[in-house]
């Protein structure tokens, strides 16, 4: 079974060396409590939770699944007991606003927790997670009856929450959804339709479930336009707050599938369930990226926790098996052969792992603290990490869950025929990690929101905001010590820039030279954007060492693992660009007819 040890002196050294989290958060009103002595007894207490309560249920989770009964959906052994006692220390409501009962610590701490919580088993953390999403939907866009009826049981996490897009025929083209919302007397819509791949549906951890819903109203008009956004709970809830009777919304089936198995993937029926309104009429998709952004930075830490996983079985691996001898003579003279570790192949993957767990650390606790910016900032603090929040969400998303499963897939590697069997677990991360890059949007769908309408659609603004602040921090780091990274990172950013200038004026003449630029893009802005966080994080170890300060060699580890990201990593960004520019001629010109078998 994989074991999972949450990597408190890697946090620790992104929260409190790279980021400066104690100055921002002293600096933003409301925050003043998140002291980093506070955050990190909290982060301990959660990698207590991660390791011991959930990390032994990652695999039988996977082996049981869940199944649906007479009375819903009962989830694998011990996730509902798990369940109870994340409720009973107060994890749901850490960054939820207090006003309904939440601790309101920073978004950031909850992300390090999901981290910790995810990593050790991503199906579990599902059912929470989702509530999230949902929490910050109400809190962002319901009324005062709404946020007051519901809000104060989520956040507590009596109940869990869900997101209620996908249908059958329409999933990334939500325009063609045709779930209906008649409105009734009594002010409330009567909802009718069937959702699939609804994640934690229905289960058997919360009093209530708490769906959130896009549906069309009779004479709402076609396309995205038409849609509006619902809350529709399993159990109607009485004024008073107390669970009513049972909503007309049902779990169907259980979809049977590659990975997170332990998650439920519900397909929903919805039978003229009471439901209402959230916002106005046909804004349902706008105020839904509230819940979706959320959910695509929730979706990014699958990819690092994956990669983390991954890393930390293999390494122990690799310096157990005993393969053949190291190239330049044994390593292990006492013992038959030597560790697998001594092998150039094996650190390529080792170091792979570790390059893309750390920098995603670094990229994804960034996105956070300027969430935190974004909600506590004023106002012109909060435009500016909105904007940055913008461009690098979707490449958060897509760029850390494709080397996030990358990274997995290295693991299966490294263990060899063993990766490959079930009882080591080592499978089961690949499997996990594959949805990552298809929900929230899938790798394509991230691309064309990144390149046409971040990074073209703001006429080059929202990526000139980034590449000025990492301009800022080539100036002010100047320093021949940190120059094997600073000057490769300076002309990086310069050939984005010119690249996405070329892109531009391409697409102008040819749509489709977007289309088929997008996902090349998006892996060599990927790169670039890691790239930053690791000369970062390169430059404090660089001074840590020259001080002579604390653990040498974790710092030395990190200059290591910083100069394979430079050396072998951030290269691959020439073949992204090569393809990009090659044009749409390549994809586009062979007709749809000789497309044939
Ligand atoms: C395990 C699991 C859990 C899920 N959980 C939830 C949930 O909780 N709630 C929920 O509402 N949904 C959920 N989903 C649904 C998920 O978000 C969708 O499956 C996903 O958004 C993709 O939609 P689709 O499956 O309809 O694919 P399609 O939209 O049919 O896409 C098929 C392919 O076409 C590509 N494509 C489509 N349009 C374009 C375009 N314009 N340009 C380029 N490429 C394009 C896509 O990238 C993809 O490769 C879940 C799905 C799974 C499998």
């Amino acid at each position: 079974m994989p074991s999972y040890k949450a990597p408190l002196r890697d946090i620790d050294f992104v929260i409190n060396e790279v980021l400066d989290t104690e100055a921002l958060y002293q600096s933003l009103p409301g925050y003043e409590e998140a002291t980093p002595d506070l955050m990190s007894a909290i982060i301990e207490e959660g990698a207590k939770f991660a390791e011991n309560v959930l990390a032994p249920l990652n695999q039988s989770g996977d082996e049981e699944g869940c199944t649906l009964t007479e009375d819903g959906v009962k989830t694998p052994t011990g996730f509902a007991e798990a369940y109870r006692q994340y409720v009973e220390n107060g994890w749901p409501a850490l960054s939820a606003d207090a006003e309904f009962g939440g601790q309101s610590m920073p978004n950031m701490l909850g992300i390090v927790i999901n981290e910790m919580v995810g990593t050790a088993n991503w199906s579990w953390l599902m059912y929470p997670g989702l509530s999230h999403g949902c929490i910050k939907t109400l809190e962002a866009h319901g009324s005062p009856e709404q946020k007051a009826k519901y809000l104060p049981s989520l956040i507590s996490g009596e109940w869990t929450g869900t997101m209620c897009l996908t249908e059958s025929h329409c999933g990334s083209d939500l325009g063609l959804l045709r779930t209906k919302a008649e409105p009734q007397a009594d002010g409330s819509y009567a909802i009718t339709g069937t959702k699939i791949f609804i994640s934690a549906g229905d289960h058997d951890m919360s009093d209530n479930i708490v769906h959130i819903v896009i549906a069309r109203l009779p004479d709402a008009p076609e396309g995205t336009k038409g849609i509006s956004l619902f809350v529709v709970p399993k159990y109607n809830v009485n004024d008073d707050g107390s669970i009513g009777e049972r909503n007309a919304v049902h779990c169907a089936s259980i979809e049977k599938k590659m990975g997170i198995k332990a998650s439920a993937t519900c397909v929903m029926n919805f039978d003229g369930a009471k439901g209402y309104l959230i916002g106005e009429h046909g804004r349902g998709l706008n105020l839904m990226f509230t819940f979706m952004n959320t959910a695509r930075i929730g979706t990014a830490i699958q990819g690092l926790a994956h990669a983390e996983l991954s890393y930390q079985n293999a390494l122990a691996y690799a310096k157990e098996r005993l393969a053949m001898r190291s190239l330049t003579g044994p390593k292990n003279p006492d013992g038959p052969a030597d560790p697998i570790i001594v092998h150039p192949d094996v650190r390529r993957m080792l170091l792979t792992q570790k390059a893309i767990a750390e920098g995603s650390r670094a990229l994804i606790y960034y996105l956070a603290q300027l969430g935190d910016v974004v909600e506590h900032g004023d106002e012109d603090r909060a435009k500016e990490a909105d904007d940055l929040m913008a461009l690098l969400t979707p490449i958060a998303k897509a760029f850390i869950t494709e080397a996030g499963y990358e990274a997995a897939n290295h693991g299966v590697q490294i263990y060899g025929g063993h990766g490959f069997i079930r009882e080591w677990g080592m499978e089961q991360i690949v499997r996990d990690a594959r949805i990552a890059m298809l929900y929230e949007g899938t790798t394509g769908i991230q691309a064309l929101d990144l390149l046409g309408r971040k990074v073209l659609g703001s006429g080059g603004k929202l990526l000139m905001g980034f590449t000025e602040q990492v301009g800022a921090y080539i100036d002010a780091h100047s320093d021949e010590a940190y120059a094997e990274f600073i000057k490769p990172l300076a002309a990086y950013k310069d050939e984005w820039l010119t690249m996405s200038l070329e892109i531009g004026g391409k697409a102008m003449e040819n749509p489709d030279e977007a289309g088929a630029a997008a996902v090349d893009y998006l892996m060599y802005s990927g790169y670039v954007v890691l790239a930053y966080f690791w000369a970062q994080m390169a430059v404090v170890a660089t001074d840590r060492i020259a001080a002579g300060d604390g653990d040498t060699s974790f710092y030395e580890a990190k200059l290591h693992t910083a100069r394979f990201y430079f050396d072998r990593l951030l290269p691959r960004t020439g073949a992204h660009k090569d393809s990009l520019l090659s044009g749409a001629d390549n994809l586009m010109a062979m007709p749809e007819a000789m497309f044939a078998i």
